[in-house]
């Protein structure tokens, strides 16, 4: 008989009650997150392991020869395929822990129980040798290897997969991930310090304990971190919530998953059914629907007409499970036509001065290139007037910048009345004006020029320069002839000016023999 093992026994029931504790906070806290079915029977088989090899090594009274060992391999048993189906739900691989994989596992472990239990009619699990109030099996017949082996590549391929994915893992869900790694190594340690023989306690067998702290640690993760549940939520809550949005369509085309804001944006009359096909479910979109039915991966951007302007962003998404299968598309869009209003409102003021609400010498620049190279293409003159109000500075002296200022957009108004809607007019510096007349060869441009000239000496009758009236100079260059680049013209234009102004304001000049 041995002598009891009494502080053994008291931390093996000690561990029994934390496990019974962990699997009940489990079963009534958490009980329908994903991978609290798994590490509750976890909890429960450690617990059994825990207390009944607590109550052997006690020496508790056995009711028939190897009583204690067939109890205790209950607990034993069952505590690898438990490792292992909870870390496959918590790192989501549904595909294997359905049911039909899971109970599998179970079978082969309980195979191995009734072998062990009924050992004394063929032998095969302690291979014809004497047991009885072993405190450890180190050795035995074939199903002792086979479970043994079965075991370890359970342990094995949790510690794979669990390394594979946290090295792969990023922010939270790594740290996470890292704690259940923690877990599932503290066996492996533990094993590793019984084999090399550095264990305090050579003649007991430590595994319930390390699996025990095994079992604390995912609890612990399960409470503390919430683990269990985050990634359900946090997937429910920013789906639910997202403003874009979200479509979820099998191989088939049917629908399988949307959000409350794809629902708004389709406008559908009733919540659409899970399989509904898409094209019933994007009937407003009934060409868009047509186009994309067959695309797997595209981002386009959408415009819409009717019943308005409207502009999405829609990209959509091929989704293939881990052997590569395809299951079917995602589609998220989103209505960015707040943003492309913006945008074109943007791009519109920096085109346009506040002022006048002519473009500016920025949009200038950019027209002028394109115009040049259409008429060089397309073989055709063009004019450039560039225009300077005379004594501009008088008038703001006299009169007030506010008066200035109306007569520069008076002038502006009358530029945009006074030309053709081919032509383009800028406000080139303070009180500088320049027009673009495509297809208008120099000398009709000199006398449109005229035309303005006398407008605008008539279109401000309040103010007066001296005597007279306020009045425009005006220099007209024209492509090809005074200049190939916009620069050139410009120059040549500017030359123009300079040279009515030399001679007397109020008037237009281009070549000479124009
Ligand atoms: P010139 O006949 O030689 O062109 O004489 P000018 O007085 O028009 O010549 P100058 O270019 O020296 O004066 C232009 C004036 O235009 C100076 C500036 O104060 C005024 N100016 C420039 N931008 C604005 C504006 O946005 N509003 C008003 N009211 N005045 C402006
Ligand atoms: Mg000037
Ligand atoms: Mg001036």
């Amino acid at each position: 008989m041995l002598l009891p093992n009494t502080g053994v026994s008291a931390a093996l029931f000690v561990a029994g009650a934390l496990c019974f504790l962990g699997g009940i906070i489990a079963l009534q806290t958490r009980n329908h997150a994903t991978g609290a079915s798994s590490l509750i029977t976890l909890m429960f088989s450690l617990c059994w392991w825990d207390v009944t090899y607590g109550l052997f090594l006690a020496n508790t009274p056995a009711l028939y020869s190897n009583f204690w060992l067939h109890v205790v391999y209950i607990g034993v048993v069952f505590t690898p395929p438990s490792v292992l189906w909870f870390v496959m739900q918590i790192l989501g691989l549904t595909a294997w822990s359905r049911p039909p994989f899971v109970i599998s596992l179970y079978a082969i472990s309980a195979l191995v129980l009734t072998l062990v239990i009924t050992d004394s009619r063929h032998g095969l699990f302690f291979g014809g040798r004497e047991i009885t109030n072993a405190e450890m099996i180190l050795s035995g017949g074939p199903i002792f290897w086979a479970n043994l082996a079965y075991s370890y590549t359970l342990m094995l391929t949790s510690l794979f997969i669990l390394t594979h994915r946290f090295r792969k893992a990023t922010g939270i869900y790594r740290k996470q991930l890292g704690i259940i790694l923690l877990g599932v190594g503290i066996p492996w340690i533990s094993n590793l310090i019984f084999v090399s023989g550095l264990s305090p306690l050579p003649k007991v067998d430590t595994t319930p304990l390390s699996f025990t702290v095994t079992g604390m640690i995912f609890t612990y993760a399960l409470l503390r971190f919430r683990l269990l549940e985050i990634i359900p939520i946090a997937r429910d809550v920013l789906i639910e919530n997202m403003s874009d949005g979200v479509i979820v369509l099998d191989s088939q085309n049917r629908l399988v998953d949307f959000n409350p804001a794809a629902l708004q944006s389709l406008e559908l009359d009733q919540p659409p059914q899970m399989g509904q096909p898409a094209s019933e479910i994007f009937a407003k979109w009934a060409e868009l629907a047509q186009d994309f039915s067959s695309v797997n991966d595209v981002r386009v951007e959408l415009t819409f007409d009717q019943p308005a302007r409207a502009f999405l962003d829609l990209k959509i998404s091929s989704l293939y499970d881990h052997n590569a299968n395809f299951l079917g598309r995602l589609i998220v869009w989103r209505d960015i036509t707040p943003l492309k209003n913006a945008q074109a409102e943007l791009q519109e003021q920096a085109i346009r001065d506040p002022l006048t609400g002519l473009y500016n010498r920025r949009y200038l620049n950019e027209a002028l290139t394109r115009e040049l190279a259409r008429a060089a293409r397309e073989r055709y003159p063009i004019s450039l007037a560039l225009i300077d109000i005379d004594d501009f500075k008088r008038l703001n002296d006299e009169y007030g910048h506010p008066a200035g200022d109306s007569v520069l957009r008076g002038f502006a108004k009358q530029l945009l009345d006074q030309t053709r809607v081919e032509d383009m007019a800028y406000r080139y510096g303070g009180e500088e004006f320049l027009v673009l007349l495509p297809n208008c060869p120099g000398a009709n441009a000199v006398n449109i020029a005229d035309k303005w000239r006398k407008s605008f000496s008539t279109a401000n009758p309040s103010y007066k320069n001296g005597t007279k009236e306020f009045t425009i100079s005006c220099g007209i260059a024209e492509f090809p002839t005074d200049g190939r680049t916009g620069a050139e013209l410009i120059a040549a234009a500017d030359q123009f000016l300079y040279q009515a102004k030399a001679t007397g304001k109020n008037r237009v000049v281009a070549r000479a023999n124009r």
